[in-house]
């Protein structure tokens, strides 16, 4: 656990410049750009402040106790019911993300895949979807671009131009990741069906960047923290530079309770429980909320008041509304040699032959396609997902574990989701977490269209097994509909019109021009999956322009 060697403090009375909740992917970036332009700076993150030396191959911690994220155990419930006929329950889904400081960028998978040009404008381009709120975006990829590099650069990537790839203005850091065997063997089948498998871009260094050493090829990346400091989380690439700026104080172990207003109707004080459970206050000129897709929304909502009486900067309605998952699909594939596919990163190799499938199959989607190991690498993880029906207790089941974790590969399709105001977060009427406050409620049923994108991935990851060798597989998607998911985009999203948005498109929100919102939350639309990318360029893009803001004295 790192010391909150914070070179700053401030008295909660004092009104900073800046209060960030939050230091999670965007958090992370807005701490650093914010300090580091000089400003008076603090972080309020519920989580601790970890380091690499916390990180372990701990599978029973990780993977059975869910340590590094908020769950029902940690006095954080969540209820699931699919629409809003149905009655909320716990323990059938929920919304996964970690925290501690650096937030989910400390144990994603560092898949991280620019949009396109076509992702902010498609709306206009194919048509919209009926019954959906799929619209344009109302800024551009090539307002993006720039941000997008920096990325690549302050947070460190790896990869290499892809034949399709949207114009970059300079080459990736690092050079990508040598090619891992799930993924010789999606090139294997790609190149027998005339797609084109190329290297996968991820936020893991591939050699050493920025100070920092390159990947050592563990496989204990999904899930999990890094214990080398390779993967590219904001708690290694961000914190530090915010915390040296000498202008960041990061308070940990402080959960936000609401973010009050004046009579003005500005955003003036954010009200938290600090470590001991002590409710304090810090005051601030402006406040930015970086909790994430989930807990932005939740925050809103609760910070209604007679001024606000649907929650804060809700006057449209749409706060919480329109949450996107992604969707999935993946084949599993038993082959005749040993794949060890739990070796290294994640994913290596990437198809995008079909990233935008043809209109005229009928419906919307989109996507992509990597290999993998087909649970999350980790011989816990196979152990508690049956790959192939057979024995499940014995001799037999122990054989088929020791030939499923070694010999088997996964090929994985990441997909749209569409925007529905059906699919949202609220506040649970009922159940409460520890601090007293109602827990979070996902609705969400995914929309006809991205069911039948998922059923396409899973349909051409099966060809792909095929053509890839495979002497067994199976395949899957949700063809009920997702539970949950780590991917927790749209619930305050950007727009020009205030009627129908919660941000603009510099991520103020429309109601109190001292308020943003900047994480997964402002996203109009889903992406293809591997959402993070965009979620921690249009960060450096927000700082950039609020920096602007406040230096010209308008915020
Ligand atoms: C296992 C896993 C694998 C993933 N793999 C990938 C991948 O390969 N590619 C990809 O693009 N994405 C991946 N993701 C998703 C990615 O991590 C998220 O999209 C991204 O981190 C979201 O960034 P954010 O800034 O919106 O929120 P977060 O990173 O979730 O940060 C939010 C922070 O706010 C804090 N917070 C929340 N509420 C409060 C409060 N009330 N008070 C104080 N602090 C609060 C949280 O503790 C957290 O630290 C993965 C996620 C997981 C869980």
């Amino acid at each position: 656990m790192a010391e909150n060697a914070a070179a700053k403090t401030y008295n909660t009375r004092d009104e900073v410049d800046f209060v960030i909740v939050g230091s999670g992917s965007a958090g992370g970036i807005m701490a650093k750009e914010l300090s580091t332009a000089g400003f008076s700076v603090v972080v309020l993150e519920q989580g601790p402040h970890l380091t690499a030396a916390d990180f372990r191959h701990d599978e029973w911690a990780i993977e059975h106790s869910n340590e590094l994220t908020w769950n029902t155990r940690q006095g954080h419930p969540q209820t699931f019911r699919r629409t809003e006929n149905d009655v909320a329950q716990t323990g059938v889904g929920g919304l996964g993300y970690a925290h501690n400081v650096g937030g989910s960028s400390v144990h994603y998978s560092g898949n991280f895949w620019r949009m396109r040009p076509l992702d902010f404008n498609e709306a206009s381009v194919r048509g919209g979807v009926p019954g959906t709120n799929f619209v344009d975006w109302p800024i551009s990829y090539e307002e993006l671009e720039p941000y997008y590099t920096k990325v690549d650069w302050e947070i460190g990537v790896s990869g290499q131009q892809g034949p399709w790839d949207p114009p970059r203005s300079r080459e990736y850091p690092c050079p990508p990741m040598p090619v891992k065997s799930s993924d010789v063997l999606l090139e294997r089948g790609a190149k027998a069906l005339g797609l084109t498998a190329y290297p996968a871009p991820v936020a893991i260094l591939s050699q050493p960047h920025n100070g920092r050493p390159g990947c050592i090829h563990c496989g204990f990346c999904n899930g999990y923290g890094c214990e080398a400091n390779a993967k590219s989380s904001t708690m290694v690439a961000m914190i530090p530079l915010a915390l040296a700026s000498g202008n960041c104080e990061l308070r940990t172990g402080c959960t936000v309770a609401r973010v009050n207003t004046n009579e003005a109707g500005r955003a003036n004080e954010v009200v938290y429980w600090d470590a001991n459970g002590v409710e304090q206050s810090q005051h601030a000129k402006a406040v930015v909320l970086c909790a994430n897709g989930a807990e932005t929304p939740r925050l809103l909502l609760l910070s209604e008041s007679a001024q606000h009486p649907n929650g804060l900067s809700n006057s449209s309605g749409m706060v919480g509304k329109n949450l996107m998952f992604n969707c999935h699909a993946s084949a599993v594939g038993l082959f005749e040699q040993p794949v060890n596919a739990w070796k290294s990163v994640p994913a290596t190799r990437v198809i995008h032959d079909y990233y935008a499938l043809d209109p005229a199959l009928g419906f919307y989607g989109g996507g992509g396609i990597d290999g993998r190991h087909p649970t999350r690498g980790t011989p816990m993880g196979s152990a508690m997902n049956a790959l192939f029906s057979g024995p499940t207790w014995g001799a037999d089941y122990k054989r088929n574990l020791a030939r499923n974790f070694s010999y088997t590969a996964a090929f994985s399709g990441h997909c749209t989701s569409l925007p529905l105001e059906t699919n949202n977060v609220s506040l649970d009427p009922e159940l409460k977490d520890k601090f007293g406050r109602p827990a979070l409620r996902t609705t969400y049923l995914d929309h006809p269209d991205d069911i039948a994108t998922a059923k396409f991935f899973m349909e051409r990851c099966l060809e792909l097994m095929d053509a890839a060798g495979a002497i067994q597989k199976v395949g899957t998607y949700p063809e009920n509909g997702q539970r949950g998911s780590v991917h927790l985009l749209g619930t305050c999203r950007m727009g020009n019109d205030p009627a129908t948005s919660v941000v603009d498109r510099f991520n103020r929100s429309h109601d109190v021009p001292n308020l943003f919102m900047v994480d997964g939350s402002s996203m109009v639309t889903s992406s293809r999956g591997q959402p993070t990318m965009t979620i921690m360029a249009l960060a450096f893009r927000a700082a950039d322009n609020i920096i602007g803001f406040a230096r010209r004295g308008e915020i």
